[in-house]
């Protein structure tokens, strides 16, 4: 299938864990220039299970890295975790198809 970002940010305002591994929020922490227990302390959640670590998200379930300003993006674009990267080429969620897939 072929795909093309049309940037409209659906997929970065969902309610869900953005699931990262520790190497990932260190090297975001290290984009930001945030101490790590900074970033932990104020960006990180543990997963229900405790099995691992996530993204914190807004209360509307929109990721805080999420700028709507123009141009809208991620503002860690560049270190986003591999669960961003792999949207929506390896996972996606039923029911809010990505806009940016098509068939042809
Ligand atoms: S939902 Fe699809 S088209 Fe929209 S920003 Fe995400 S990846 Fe891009
Ligand atoms: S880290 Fe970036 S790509 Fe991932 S959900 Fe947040 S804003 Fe979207």
């Amino acid at each position: 299938m072929k795909f093309n970002c049309l940037r409209c940010g659906q997929c970065c305002k969902w309610h869900g864990y953005v699931r990262l591994s520790e190497k990932e929020a260190d090297d975001i922490a290290n984009f930001l220039g945030m101490e790590l227990a900074d970033f932990f302390e104020n960006m990180i959640i543990l997963t229900a299970d405790r099995r691992g670590i996530s993204l914190v998200e807004n209360e509307d379930g929109s990721c805080p890295f999420y700028v709507d300003s123009s141009p809208p993006g991620c503002k860690i674009y560049e270190c986003r975790p591999s669960q961003c990267r792999d949207f929506p080429h390896k996972w996606h969620n039923p029911g809010k198809t990505c806009p940016g897939l098509r068939k042809s």
